[in-house]
C-alpha cells in the first residue's frame, strides 16, 4: 500500500502591478495564505508532498514527482499522472510544456524509450492512444470521426475504451507525430479552442509490454513466458472553476454541467477513497466516464501522482482554496500497485512474437532500419486487424442482445393480446367485439390495427377518452423534455460549492425530476389501461 503523491504548483503571476491584500506564501512543502503585513490567515495552510513555486520548471516537476512513476511503468506497474486546477492555472503548460520547457508528456515519452533502450535484457512493445472526454463522450483524438466510444471491461484487458485506435511505436519522435495529429483533430471544427480545451479532459495513454529477451542465456527460464503489461495515463483535466449559473446558456451551460459533474464525481471518489477503509462503502467510479477510466489509478493497482495547479492572483483565491481542498483529500488515498505479469495470450507481445520472429528471419540481411520499419508495419497491421475483430465481435454481441430483447418484447405483447382476447370472449355483451378480437389474435403476426379498433371494444368503453388524453399528455411531455439523462438538470452552482468544500455529495439530491413525469404516470396509472396501452405500444412498434 502506498499513498498517492500530491503536489501543488503555482504559475507565475499575471497581476504584478495590481495591489493585493492577501498573498499565498510557499515554504518548503507548505502553502499558506497571508495578509499583506505577513499575518497568516487562520485555517488556510496546507502541506503536500511537494509544492512548486512560480520559478519551478517542468523538468523539476518531472524529476521530483513523475519520474519514479515512469520508471515503474517501464518495469510493469500501472501509472497515472494528472493535472487538476482551474482554467489558466497551468495544467496544459505542465502536461505539454513549451519549446523551451517541455512538459511531463514529452519528458515521459523520451524517458520511456531511453529506459527501455537501457534495459538490454528485455524486449519492449509500446503503443499509444490519445482520447478526449467532452460532454461525457469519449472521442478518439487519433482518428477523426471516431467518436462516442463505449467503455468495456473484461477479465483479460480490465477496463478499456472499445474501438480506440492504438498505434504501436518504436521511437519518441513517432509519438510526438501522433500527439500532433491528436491536437490537430482536437482543433478540427472548433472556433474557440481555448474554450473547448478548458471544458474537456484529455487522456494520453501508453501501454508498455515487455518480456525477457533471451531467457536461456539470461538464466531466467522460469520467466520465459511471463509478459509485463503496464498502462500509463497522463491526464489533462478540464478546468475546475465555477461555471456561473447566470448568463451561461445553451452549449456552454451543457458543457459546464458535464464538467462540474464529472469533476465532482472525481472529488466524490477521492473523498470516499480517503475515508477509513471499513467505512468507505460504495465508490462511485461508474458515475462518470472519467472516474471509470481512471478507476485502476484511484485506490487500485497503480502508482499515481496528482499535480494541482494554482493561479496565484488574489482574484482567484476562492478557486485556489477549492483546488487545495481537493488536493488535501487526494493525499489520503492509498493505492496498491503491483507488477502486472501475465502468462496468457492477453499480452499483445506474446501473440505477435511468432509472426514477428518469422518476419525477422525472412528479412535477415536487410538493412536494420528497413527491417525495423517492416516489423513495425507488420505489428501495426496485426494489431489493427485484432482490434477490428474485437469491434465486430462486440457489435455482434450488441445485436444479439437487442434481438433477444425484441423477441422478449414481442412475446410479452402476444401475451397481452391473448389476455385481451380471453377477456373479450368472456363478456356476454360483446359477442361482436370478441369475434373481432379473435380475428385479431389469429392474424396478430401481420396485424395492422388502428387505435380506434381497440377502443371500440366494449370492455374499454369507459376508458378511452381518459386514456387518449393521458397518453397524448405523456407524449407531449416526452417531446418537451428528453429521456432521462443523468447529466441534465443539474444544479451546477451547488455542485461547485460542494466540490469546493471537498465534501461528498449525493448526486440524486442534485437532479430534478421533470423528466420522470411520463414514467411516474405510467407506473401510477397503469391499472387504468394496461392492456390497451400495451397493445397500442405493440402496434406502434
Ligand atoms: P490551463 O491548461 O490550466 O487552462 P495553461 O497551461 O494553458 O492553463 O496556462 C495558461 C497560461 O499561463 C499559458 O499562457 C501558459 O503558457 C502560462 N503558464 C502556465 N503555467 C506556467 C508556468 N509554470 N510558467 C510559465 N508560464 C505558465
Ligand atoms: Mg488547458
Amino acid at each position: 500500500m502506498e499513498k498517492i503523491s500530491v503536489a501543488v504548483r503555482f504559475r507565475p503571476s499575471t497581476a504584478l502591478d495590481l495591489p493585493e491584500d492577501r498573498k499565498w506564501r510557499v515554504e518548503d512543502n507548505r502553502i499558506s495564505l497571508h495578509l499583506l503585513d505577513g499575518t497568516p490567515i487562520s485555517g488556510v495552510s496546507f502541506a503536500f508532498d511537494h509544492v512548486f513555486d512560480q520559478s519551478s520548471t517542468n523538468a523539476t516537476v518531472y524529476d521530483l514527482l513523475i519520474k519514479s512513476i515512469i520508471h515503474a511503468a517501464v518495469n510493469g506497474f500501472n501509472g497515472t499522472a494528472f493535472a487538476y486546477g482551474q482554467t489558466s492555472s497551468g495544467k496544459t503548460f505542465t502536461m505539454n510544456g513549451s519549446e523551451d520547457d517541455p512538459g511531463i508528456i514529452p519528458l515521459a515519452v523520451k524517458d520511456i524509450f531511453h529506459t527501455a533502450q537501457m534495459t538490454t535484457d528485455r524486449e519492449f512493445l509500446i503503443r499509444v492512444s490519445y482520447m478526449e472526454i467532452y460532454n461525457e463522450e469519449i472521442n478518439d483524438l487519433l482518428t477523426l470521426g471516431n467518436q462516442k466510444l463505449p467503455i468495456h471491461e473484461s477479465l483479460e484487458r480490465g477496463i478499456f475504451v472499445a474501438g480506440l485506435r492504438e498505434e504501436i511505436v518504436n521511437s519518441a519522435e513517432q509519438v510526438f507525430e501522433l500527439i500532433k495529429l491528436g491536437e490537430a483533430n482536437r482543433h478540427f471544427g472548433e472556433t474557440n479552442m481555448n474554450v473547448r480545451s478548458s471544458r474537456s479532459h484529455t487522456i494520453f495513454r501508453m501501454v508498455i509490454e515487455s518480456s525477457v529477451k533471451d531467457p536461456i542465456s539470461s538464466g531466467d527460464v522460469s520467466n520465459a513466458d511471463a509478459i509485463r503489461v503496464s498502462v500509463l495515463n497522463l491526464v489533462d483535466l478540464a478546468g475546475s472553476e465555477r461555471i456561473a449559473k447566470t448568463g451561461a446558456g445553451g452549449v456552454r451551460l451543457k458543457e459546464g454541467k458535464h464538467i462540474n459533474k464529472s469533476l465532482m464525481i472525481l472529488g466524490n471518489v477521492i473523498n470516499k477513497l480517503s475515508e477509513n477503509g471499513k467505512q468507505r462503502g460504495h465508490i462511485p467510479y461508474r458515475d462518470s466516464k472519467l472516474t471509470r477510466i481512471l478507476q485502476p489509478s484511484l485506490g487500485g493497482n497503480a502508482k499515481t501522482s496528482i499535480i494541482c495547479t494554482v493561479a496565484p492572483e488574489e482574484v482567484h483565491i476562492e478557486e485556489s482554496r477549492g483546488t487545495l481542498q481537493f488536493a488535501s483529500g487526494a493525499k489520503r488515498i492509498t493505492n496498491c500497485a503491483q507488477v502486472n505479469e501475465i502468462l496468457t495470450d492477453a499480452a499483445l507481445l506474446k501473440r505477435q512474437k511468432l509472426e514477428i520472429e518469422e518476419l525477422r528471419r525472412k528479412l535477415q540481411g536487410s538493412h536494420s532500419e528497413v527491417l525495423e520499419q517492416m516489423i513495425l508495419k507488420q505489428r501495426n497491421d496485426m494489431h489493427k486487424s485484432e482490434l477490428d475483430r474485437e469491434r465486430l465481435a462486440m457489435e455482434l454481441e450488441e445485436e444479439r442482445k437487442s434481438r433477444e430483447a425484441l423477441e422478449h418484447c414481442i412475446k410479452e405483447q402476444q401475451k397481452k393480446i391473448d389476455n385481451l382476447t380471453s377477456l373479450a370472449n368472456s363478456s356476454s355483451q360483446t359477442r361482436s367485439s370478441a369475434k373481432q378480437m379473435a380475428d385479431l389474435r389469429n392474424t396478430s403476426d401481420e396485424v395492422i390495427m388502428s387505435q380506434e379498433d381497440v377502443f371500440k371494444t366494449p370492455n374499454f368503453k369507459e376508458k378511452p377518452n381518459d386514456f387518449v388524453v393521458k397518453r397524448s399528455n405523456c407524449s407531449r411531455d416526452l417531446e418537451s423534455s428528453p429521456p432521462p439523462d443523468n447529466f441534465a438538470n443539474i444544479a451546477d452552482e451547488d455542485l461547485w460549492m460542494r466540490l469546493n468544500k471537498g465534501c461528498t455529495t449525493d448526486l440524486d439530491m442534485l437532479q430534478m425530476t421533470p423528466d420522470m413525469k411520463c414514467q411516474s404516470y405510467l407506473s401510477s396509472d397503469i391499472s387504468v389501461l394496461p392492456s390497451s396501452f400495451f397493445m397500442v405500444q405493440f402496434l406502434m412498434m
